[in-house]
């Protein structure tokens, strides 16, 4: 059977979006290749939230041509959040792809490759943007004790830079006895932890009428399942009732990714983002002191269209006041078709890299920071074995998300254990197994 190698780019979404065509491609007979040279399918899942995603899905794409040339039999093809926005233009853009498949399509895929490799032609599918995903979900799953578990899909917030929603089209929530009886079915499995994933989990609402807070209740209950994660927490629909949940539910991590995007209401206001620096500062605030020594992370954009100085500083001061354990910060680029896309885009490239540079650096020492109180503490982490970048060492993440670094035998994979911090950096925990 037919070789697959998938290269995914982008969010946790992707990356269980990548897992499930996997799964159904390995129950329809296809074969997982861990290299593009000996694939004889190349399927590359795609991100279309900045630019620079976009362009480095597309180099990629590019960088195959010799390949294809030595193989012309090699099917291309391209799925995710490009392949939705763009159509058919897709293969204007790169005539290396063989086909299109949009974001509601994905479980056509298997059918799709047989058609191509069968009759050699090209084929665009992306007409099911607001399609629920079937629900019998394969088996197959990359990690063997930490599951992504999609909780719903698509989002109605529009944000005015963000192209999700038209890409992922409407919310769409999961019924809730199917994510019940997935996680069930992953903890018989031996898995530990399940990170819930949702473009807006807290606008999570069932038919049945369950919303997200019962939810983390229902799984919490289930044996044999340790910790519970979830992303992302939209700041307009967080509240309170989340954060005591955190606190009283003894499976759910003390970590909360709150997007800020900026700390300017004018900007809020121009990305839509339906809450202003109040709001956000509030909650953050509630979140602090109802869960003691939790974690919160954000994402920041720097250089959305009219961007002052000043509108600039008070983002700056939001994370100093919050004192964020971490933060993904990104230079604006309008996506086309969005809200924003139609503002001018007038802050100077030089301008945005410096933003973002300082910004950054501000990040850095906060990290730095919010790491050093944890030196001579005790943390649990779930280990997740040999730390790639120094394979002397296992690696494991915190309840808080963060990671550990530590030295044992490999043997421990998947073991929760405690580690007695030694030193910090702004983006790890090193230490020992304590005892
Ligand atoms: S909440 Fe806003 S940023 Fe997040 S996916 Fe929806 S539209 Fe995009």
């Amino acid at each position: 059977m037919k070789k697959i190698f998938i290269k995914t780019f982008g969010c946790q979404m992707n990356t269980r979006d990548s897992e499930f065509v996997a799964g159904i491609l390995v129950d329809k007979g296809f074969r997982l290749s861990d290299s593009m040279d000996t694939a004889e399918v190349i399927i590359f899942n795609s991100c279309s939230v900045r630019k620079h995603a976009e362009e480095r899905l597309f180099n990629n794409i590019d960088c195959l041509k010799k390949l294809k040339k030595k193989n012309t039999e090699l099917v291309i093809a391209l799925m995710g959040c490009t392949a939705q926005a763009y159509g058919p233009k897709a293969i204007d853009r790169s005539p290396l792809i063989d086909i299109v498949c949009g974001t509601g399509n994905e479980t056509d895929l298997p059918r799709l490759i047989k058609d191509v490799l069968k009759k050699r032609c090209r084929i665009i599918a992306a007409d099911k943007v607001n399609e629920k995903k079937p629900e019998a979900f394969p088996k197959y799953r990359e990690n063997k004790f930490k599951a992504l578990v999609s909780i719903g899909e698509g989002c109605n917030n529009f944000c005015s830079y963000c192209i999700v929603p038209y890409v992922r089209g409407r919310e769409r929530s999961r019924d809730a006895k199917d994510i019940i009886r997935e996680v069930k079915d992953l903890a018989a499995r031996g898995f530990k932890e399940v990170l819930l994933l949702g473009q807006n989990v807290n606008s999570y609402r069932a038919a049945c009428g369950k919303d997200f807070i019962n939810i983390l209740k229902d799984i919490n209950k289930i044996k044999d399942i340790e910790r519970i994660r979830f992303m992302t927490s939209h700041p307009r629909d967080a509240h309170t009732e989340l954060f005591r949940a955190m606190r009283d539910l003894d499976k759910v991590c003390e970590h909360l990714h709150l997007p800020l995007q900026s700390g300017s209401d004018r900007i809020l206001k121009l990305m839509n983002r339906k809450y202003n620096s109040k709001k956000y500062l509030k909650l953050a605030e509630d979140y602090k002191r109802m869960v003691p020594g939790g974690s919160i992370t954000t994402d920041v954009i720097v250089g959305f269209p009219s961007e002052s100085s000043g509108d600039f500083k008070k983002t700056c001061d939001i994370l100093k006041e919050i004192n964020f354990d971490s933060a993904y910060t990104f230079k604006y680029s309008p996506r086309a078709g969005t809200k924003s896309s139609k503002l001018p885009d007038d802050v100077p490239p030089e301008v945005k890299a410096s933003r973002l540079e300082f910004i950054s650096r501000l990040q850095c020492g906060i990290s730095g920071e919010r790491n050093r109180y944890l030196v001579d503490k005790t943390v649990e982490v779930l280990i997740e074995g040999t730390n790639k970048k120094d394979k002397a060492f296992l690696i494991g993440r915190t309840r808080t998300n963060k990671p550990a670094v530590f030295k044992g035998s490999v043997s421990l994979t998947g073991k929760l254990a405690e580690i007695e911090v030694e030193s910090v950096t702004p983006y790890a925990l090193r230490g020992r197994i304590a005892g």
